[in-house]
């Protein structure tokens, strides 16, 4: 079972192999395909502002169709249509802005320290973990502070009844 290759710009899958991407990534359909959704996104802002500065067309409102077809002096879009414009030039400024494979964010370092930890304590469970505990407990890579959270002693919270232990030792 092979992985499919999915085309952006030809909105095509095909069997990913370095024989199909070559062909298709060089073809001339692909070419076309890639100029045109280029074209299309250069286009979509000048759309939204000449559609925004146009007043909708009550025909096409009302009916649905309108003879002046794309040559309307009035608005054909939608609201929806217009929204979702802004949303396509919005949405590919914004990709054009994150370079593709950019810099290491926080998140996925700190999910690279979390799994490399877990390998680590995977080896020990696996196997030497009971010689190690008795050397060191635990304490190689966990900061002091965070040893003392689940090591509270005791004393540090006493039960009302040991309160009244206390006291009654103290002064009676
Ligand atoms: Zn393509
Ligand atoms: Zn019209």
């Amino acid at each position: 079972m092979g992985k499919r290759y999915y085309c952006d710009y030809c909105d095509r899958s095909f069997q990913d192999n370095m024989h199909n991407r070559k062909k298709h990534l060089n073809g001339v359909q692909h070419h076309r395909a890639k100029q045109a959704w280029f074209h299309s996104f250069r286009d979509a802002a000048a759309i939204l502002s000449e559609e925004q500065s146009k007043k909708p067309c009550r025909k096409f409102i009302q009916t649905g169709q309108c003879g002046f077809g794309s040559s309307c002096r009035f608005s054909h879009m939608t609201e929806k249509d217009i929204a979702s414009l802004e949303w396509q030039i919005e949405d590919e400024r914004r990709r054009a802005e994150e370079p593709a494979g950019g810099g290491v964010s926080p998140e996925r370092s700190a999910a690279d320290w979390l799994s490399r930890r877990e390998k680590r304590l995977a080896l020990h469970s696996s196997g030497r973990l009971e010689e190690e505990e008795e050397a060191s407990p635990q304490a190689s890579d966990v900061p002091p502070h965070f040893l003392s959270i689940p090591n509270l002693p005791p004393p540090l919270a006493p039960t009302p009844t040991g309160w009244r232990d206390a006291s009654h030792t103290e002064w009676g």
